[in-house]
């Protein structure tokens, strides 16, 4: 894709998503990383829900979680499911970040990335989101969206990071991850994206290419990328 495309349909996105921003609920970088965390496979108003209880007892940082105890952090991070894999990456984490980073969350990947639990796109947002840096958080939606669009062609999510980053200027990374997330919640999703509805389809080189089967049925759109 040229970046030509690439930024009308930037320009489209920002029309169509102006608050490009986490749903996420925060007050400090740390809590933004356990939020994260704890957003593995649920939604970002379970984990707002779990956290306006967990946060107010561990604003003194990552040595209030240690001392609450990894089973009373379990009961607390419930209903965010994947509780006890949560639970202890987010100990082990807290653990490690009074250990080697002062209590702080460090501002650096290569620093991000020695921490239980976080991957690249945790990683990324924290970056992005956090400390300013310019960096492009890729998960399921933005990869799914970004493939069907054709501003990336990679079946990996880091060689779809690597795609973005080379074709979009560094300034609109995090908001056009948000706004890639927000398209593919609402509009494009995995099993049946709303093509006739997507203001995006002019641009699509998913609906270009199936752009027939829409008159076999909407049941064949249902191909996943
Ligand atoms: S036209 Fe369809 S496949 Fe393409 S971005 Fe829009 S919803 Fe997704």
């Amino acid at each position: 894709m040229t970046q030509y495309k690439a930024l009308q349909i930037m320009r489209l996105m920002e029309a169509n998503y102006p608050q490009a921003q986490t749903a996420l609920q925060y007050n400090s970088i740390f809590e933004l990383l356990l939020a994260v965390m704890l957003s593995a496979q649920t939604t970002d108003r379970q984990v707002n829900d779990t956290t306006a209880v967990l946060f107010p007892l561990v604003r003194e940082g990552p040595q209030a979680v240690l001392a609450m105890g990894q089973e009373h952090l379990e009961k607390l991070i419930r209903s965010c499911g994947l509780y006890r894999q949560k639970s202890h990456q987010i100990f082990k984490t807290c653990g490690i970040l009074i250990e080697k980073f002062g209590g702080e969350v460090p501002g650096n990947l290569k620093d991000l990335l020695s921490l239980v639990g976080v991957g690249r796109k945790t990683a990324n947002i924290i970056l992005g989101t956090a400390f300013g840096i310019p960096a492009f958080a890729v998960d399921t939606h933005v990869m799914r969206v970004s493939r069907r669009l054709g501003l990336a062609v990679s079946e990996k999510l880091s060689g779809i990071e690597a795609e973005l980053c080379a074709l979009l200027p560094p300034a609109c990374w995090m908001e056009t991850h948000h706004r890639l997330i927000a398209h593919g919640r609402r509009i494009c999703r995995a099993r049946h994206p709303k093509c006739a509805a997507c203001f995006l389809e002019d641009f699509c080189r998913f609906y270009a290419e199936n752009r027939l089967i829409d008159t076999i049925g909407p049941a064949d759109k249902a191909k996943e990328v």
